[in-house]
């Protein structure tokens, strides 16, 4: 039986979705008076934020870069312009993990949060999680959203939380089959990685009660090799989801385990652009995903580009919802991607090639620039003596995927990086 957060909004004919949507955006415009930031940008360019009655209108308005939000909080500190209330009114402080530079603040009022939570909720109810399960968050609990968001989604769905905050991979791995947890949320890389301790340590993941995975982060549960490893590793089912700390938790994966997962059009407005021309793509090509939120007036973001590259399906989910899916999660991001010998390539699709070889514990991808071109060293860890035996299959991997050679290196067994949050295997070699 499928399950849903909103089952009347998750299943509206496209036709009224988008007339919910346009109702949003309305509501949305009208409370955004005071906001300093969108009030000055929509000025620039030449419209008045009252004026915008549709999600048609919208596309009148510039879009909202990063790095406008970063000038924005250092040229008015600490939080920038971007408040559309007095600061008196918000509660919740929390910020950007700031892997691609200076951290940005984001505050929510209380409905703010709760709008945070509900699409969190949805999240938990599309993957079955119910008042019944146990739900251990793998995270350190830092200032990062969607470690204090992702419990908070899990209460609203009745589920009882336990807190993985200032624990070590092993103890971890003791609370969640103490406790009996059902349900675990961490990063793909980080779920792996805890498989792989739990095996060093005598632990059988396949028999504990866990019976569903959630997953994001960084592109890797809707890669079919690292869903696959992950799903045998603990015996549970592997569920994307998409989020940023700027604009919300926006898409999810349901049961239906189609390998495309729902944007949450109740809940934002979406379009995918050519990142270079700035042109709407259409579905079947991956493009730049934009992103407005819809139920965050307090420190909103409006036609968003997130630089995750997506690529759209219309066609209908068995699962009943009419909300849009993109192929794969997120494939990779537009900055992201790697040319080598011609062929371009992201990260993503590397890592779903080495998860193709299971004998592959961890690896590290050593970008080096070779007369002119991008060449590929790649270091691996392989469980047992058999390491020319995965350095065989993965060279014929990747001469069969991308028809390029690759240099591989033997790893001595945990002398490679482990990460808990977002990986950063990937290292650029001047
Ligand atoms: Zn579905």
């Amino acid at each position: 039986m499928t399950d849903y957060y909103d089952r009347g909004i998750e299943t509206l004919p496209r036709v009224q979705l988008e007339e919910l949507q346009n109702q949003r955006i309305r509501a949305l415009v009208r409370e955004l008076t005071t906001n300093q930031f969108y009030q000055e940008k929509s000025r620039a360019g030449g419209i008045d934020l009252a004026d915008i009655e549709s999600a048609d209108d919208l596309r009148n308005l510039p879009f909202t870069t990063k790095q406008e939000l970063v000038d924005d909080q250092t040229n008015h500190p600490p939080f920038g312009r971007l408040l559309t209330y007095p600061v008196s009114r918000y509660r919740y402080f929390h910020q950007t993990s700031g892997t691609t530079g200076r951290p940005l603040k984001w505050l929510d009022t209380e409905e703010s949060w709760q709008w945070w939570t509900w699409c969190w909720s949805y999240v938990y109810r599309a993957a079955g999680v119910t008042s019944d399960d146990v739900v251990f968050c793998a995270f350190s609990f830092g200032p990062y959203i969607s470690h204090w968001t992702a419990i908070a989604g899990a209460w609203d769905v009745g589920a009882m939380c336990t807190s993985g905050g200032g624990m070590n991979s092993e103890q971890r791995l003791r609370s969640i089959i103490e406790n009996r947890a059902t349900v675990i949320v961490c990063t793909p890389t980080y779920a792996l990685h805890l498989a792989e301790v739990a095996s060093q340590l005598g632990i059988d993941l396949r028999s504990s009660p866990v019976r569903v995975g959630i997953h994001a982060g960084e592109p890797g549960a809707s890669l079919p090799n690292v869903k696959r490893a992950i799903e045998t590793a603990w015996g549970a089912t592997c569920y994307d989801h998409a989020g940023a700390t700027e604009a919300g938790a926006w898409a999810f994966d349901c049961e239906a385990q189609t390998g495309a997962i729902h944007l949450n059009e109740a809940e934002f407005n979406f379009e995918v652009i050519d990142p270079e021309t700035e042109n709407p793509i259409g579905e079947g090509q991956p493009g730049e995903l934009v992103i407005t939120n819809l139920g965050r007036a307090g420190m909103p973001v409006l036609r968003y580009r997130t630089g995750d590259l997506v690529e759209v399906t219309t066609e209908p989910c068995p699962c009943g919802r009419s909300f849009t899916r993109i192929r794969g999660g997120v494939v990779g991001r537009a900055d992201d991607m790697i040319i080598v010998r011609g062929v371009n390539i992201y990260p993503s699709a590397i890592d779903d090639l080495i998860r193709g070889v299971p004998t592959i514990s961890e690896y590290e991808v050593n970008i080096r620039r070779v007369s002119g071109l991008d060449d590929l060293l790649i270091k691996i860890e392989v469980i047992g003596a058999k390491f020319d035996e995965a350095a065989r299959a993965l060279t014929h991997a990747f001469r069969n995927q991308f028809s390029i050679r690759v240099s591989i290196e033997y790893a001595l067994t945990g002398s490679l990086p482990r990460y808990e949050f977002k990986s950063r295997r990937f290292k650029r070699l001047s």
